[in-house]
């Protein structure tokens, strides 16, 4: 077991190998220098969602949205929150359902908000509804 974990750019995208023991050192990437854990939601699209889902060592939440949803901007601080919590050790995401209709689609969102915990690429768990920042993160560790 190599202690070498593989972390996507929030930026850029690139792989880069980082020590598991250093994940909470602020380490940068590669490539653009962006740290790897900014605090905060990275949006996904169609383009860079499967990258992040299956070719990543840490498991992916990901928050299903649309703009004009008021329980889905309701959730959105809390959902920041939980990114500052729960990294480096999980990735928070968000898709906007509006206009990547491809992947709201492709896992069967029926309402938003939704969160889903993918790890390796497949589903883990899904929730539906707003949540606080702190059943957030109770929910994602539950199923970690
Ligand atoms: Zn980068």
């Amino acid at each position: 077991m190599s202690d070498m974990m593989r972390i996507l750019c929030p930026r850029c995208h690139t792989i880069n190998r980082v020590p598991a023991a250093r994940l909470a050192d602020g380490p940068k990437c590669g490539q653009c220098h962006e740290r790897l854990f900014t605090g905060h939601p990275i949006a996904l699209t169609v383009a860079d969602f499967d990258m992040h889902a299956t070719r990543s060592d840490i498991p992916l939440v990901v928050d299903f949205w649309a703009p004009w949803c008021g329980p889905c901007r309701m959730m959105a601080p809390a959902y920041e929150q939980a990114a500052k919590i729960l990294e480096p050790h999980v990735r928070l995401a968000k898709v906007n359902t509006e206009e990547e209709q491809a992947l709201g689609a492709r896992f069967g969102i029926q309402s938003i908000p939704t969160v889903m915990l993918l790890r390796g690429g497949r589903e883990v768990a899904r929730q539906s509804g707003a949540l606080d920042a702190q059943d957030i993160v109770r929910w994602v560790r539950a199923h970690l």
